[in-house]
């Protein structure tokens, strides 16, 4: 017996790994880019190292064009001349412009690139906040009507107080753009992911991915899952970068009436069709509250919002509500 079946097992334990690998073509890469840790997840049929590097390469062009850590960016170049005179830049950073002024709007200026004019002032790594006259006087330059967009893609500062910051929204952008790369390659799998934004490509194994938002004051657990096929999500939290100073939590949400955090929320997920939209929003709910966030998300179509607020509560946009 045992002679006729040992060469047959033998044959098939041989076997297994390599249809196992012509079967399984899930294929995972992370990395470090604009400030946080990127993730993707696709599925082809050939190796996918030529996609993860052009992933790479794309992300890291966006970081160069909109960090404000890196001195030779737009955007650097745009905080310290555009007041002096106007400043062309590319067409992705006035896109980006463009799309930040119409959230301005929308938000009824909750969503303010130039938060930054008082926001730069704080440091959460070294655990620095502005004095009250200091920050008092700094807020006074907030108002993105003081960013004037011109005609072949030029920009202007009519206040040499303007400070901007495309944190909101740039990692949305990022991501959308990645998608463009992987659809145009074929991909019809992926789950791509930066920080708190992240975009889910087809299905995964015939079934809907599953992505979990973050629980706010728990690193390790999960708040909720969620079951999503083309859907882009951002999560805005008070626990990415933040300090605790005198029992008060200060983050890298700033209310542009204040200067300070926005205190009312802890995390506020959008989901929507593009990442970019999604990124601004959850910014903008944040800064906006339960009441004004949801009305506005009620509004939007295609768009739903799942807020938690300081007690924990958590509330829903009408169309995710479970039925009365
Ligand atoms: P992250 O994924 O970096 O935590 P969020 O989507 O939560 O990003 O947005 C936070 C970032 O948005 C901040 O780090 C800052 O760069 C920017 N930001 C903060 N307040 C505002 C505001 N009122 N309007 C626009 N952008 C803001
Ligand atoms: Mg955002």
């Amino acid at each position: 017996m045992s002679r006729i079946y040992a060469p047959t097992l033998w044959l098939i334990l041989s076997l297994l790994p390599l249809s196992a690998v012509a079967e399984d073509r899930w294929q995972q890469h992370e990395w470090d880019v604009m400030g946080t840790r990127a993730s993707v997840t696709l599925w082809a049929e050939q190796d996918a190292a030529p996609l993860f590097a052009a992933l790479e390469a794309e992300m890291s062009r966006l970081n160069e064009l909109l960090s404000p850590w890196i001195e030779s960016s737009e955007l650097a170049r745009v905080n310290r001349e555009a007041a002096t005179s106007a400043q062309t830049v590319s067409a992705d950073f006035y896109a980006l412009l463009e799309r930040s002024r119409h959230y301005y709007q929308l938000t009824d200026g909750a969503f303010d690139i130039s938060f930054a004019s008082a926001g730069h002032l704080y440091d959460y790594r070294e655990g620095k906040a502005p004095d009250e006259p200091t920050l008092k006087a700094a807020t006074r330059h907030i108002d993105a009507r003081n960013i004037q967009l011109l005609p072949n893609h030029q920009v202007r500062f009519t206040d040499p107080g303007t400070v901007i910051d495309l944190g909101g929204i740039a990692k949305g952008y990022a991501i959308d753009q990645g998608i463009a790369i992987l659809k145009q390659a074929g991909v019809t799998q992926a789950w791509l992911s930066l920080g708190g934004d992240s975009y889910v490509l087809g299905d995964h194994h015939g079934r809907p991915w599953t992505v979990g938002i973050q629980h706010p004051r728990d690193r390790e657990a999960i708040a909720m899952r969620l079951p999503l096929i083309d859907t882009a999500m951002s999560t805005s939290g008070d626990y990415q970068r933040y300090f605790i100073k005198d029992g008060e939590r200060i983050h890298h949400i700033i209310s542009p009436d204040t200067g300070k955090s926005a205190g009312e929320l802890v995390s506020v997920t959008i989901l929507t069709d593009k990442s970019v939209d999604a990124d601004a929003l959850s910014t903008s709910v944040f800064v906006m509250g339960r009441e004004k966030g949801l009305a506005m998300i009620n509004r939007l179509p295609g768009t739903s919002v799942i807020i938690i607020d300081k007690r924990g509560e958590v509330y829903y946009s009408e169309d995710l509500a479970p039925a009365q």
